[in-house]
């Protein structure tokens, strides 16, 4: 069973909207949806904004529905210039920009609990995603690494530092956390983004005028990616 994790709503309906043999289970306070995309099963959930939300509705998941496989989607803030808004990014790893404990000797983002700085996303779910998302948008699809915080990133200096730091394609506030609970539970996990804004001081506006596209381009690729899903993708 795929388990499926969006932070809002909007980014989550689409995908229940394609679930077939629907059954409800309400855990930890998530409404978790279980049912079938095509022939594969699902479990999905709004986990709500940030690390902690995002890490509770993860393993909630986990516990309760024997979840094989975890994938985050929803909407970013580009961070890379090559960027454009609703381009696709699938994440080859996923990192947590907030995460500093510099002032006692290691480097920033290093999570202990993960042993780096980055943790790597399913290369064969994260390239089927792409893929399909590729051959099925008109838009493009980046790979590369997603760092989540919990800040909504909308300045040149904070911008600048994440890219300093991190150099990821984009930003987020969810896929590091779910990353990190993935990871210490021993399960393959990845994230696919929209591009809802640039992560500017434009990006509040941005957000609000085209989440609701960038949600669906997202959905569209996860739905797509999961109606035809070779068994061999999640080896
Ligand atoms: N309107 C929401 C809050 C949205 S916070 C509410 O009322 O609850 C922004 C969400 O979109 C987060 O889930 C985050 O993962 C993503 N996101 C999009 N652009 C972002 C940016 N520039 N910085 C950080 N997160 C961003």
């Amino acid at each position: 069973m795929i388990g499926i994790i969006a932070a809002m709503e909007p980014e989550l309906a689409e995908i229940r909207a394609h679930m077939t043999g629907v059954s409800l289970s309400r855990v930890s306070g998530f409404d978790i949806f279980r049912g079938r995309i095509g022939e594969t099963p699902v479990a999905a959930a709004v986990c709500g904004i940030g690390k902690v939300a995002a890490a509770l509705c993860a393993e909630a998941m986990i516990l309760s529905c024997g979840v094989t496989h975890v994938v985050n989607t929803g909407v970013a803030g580009a961070l890379d210039a090559r960027l454009h808004v609703l381009d696709i990014v699938v994440a080859e790893q996923v990192l947590q920009h907030d995460f500093d404990l510099s002032p006692i000797g290691f480097v920033p983002g290093h999570i202990p609990a993960c042993d780096g700085i980055r943790i790597p996303c399913h290369r064969g779910l994260s390239d089927h995603i792409a893929k399909t998302a590729a051959e099925l948008l008109c838009v493009s699809v980046h790979r590369g690494d997603i760092a989540s915080g919990d800040q909504f990133i909308h300045t040149e200096e904070q911008k600048a530092r994440i890219t300093a730091d991190f150099s990821p394609l984009c930003c987020e506030m969810e896929g590091g956390a779910i990353g990190q609970v993935c990871a210490m539970n021993g399960l393959p996990f990845t994230v696919i983004r929209a591009i809802s804004d640039g992560a500017d001081d434009g990006a509040p506006m941005s957000f609000e005028a085209f989440t609701e596209a960038a949600a669906h381009n997202s959905a569209t690729a996860l739905i797509a990616a999961l109606q035809a899903l070779p068994a061999e993708v999640l080896l």
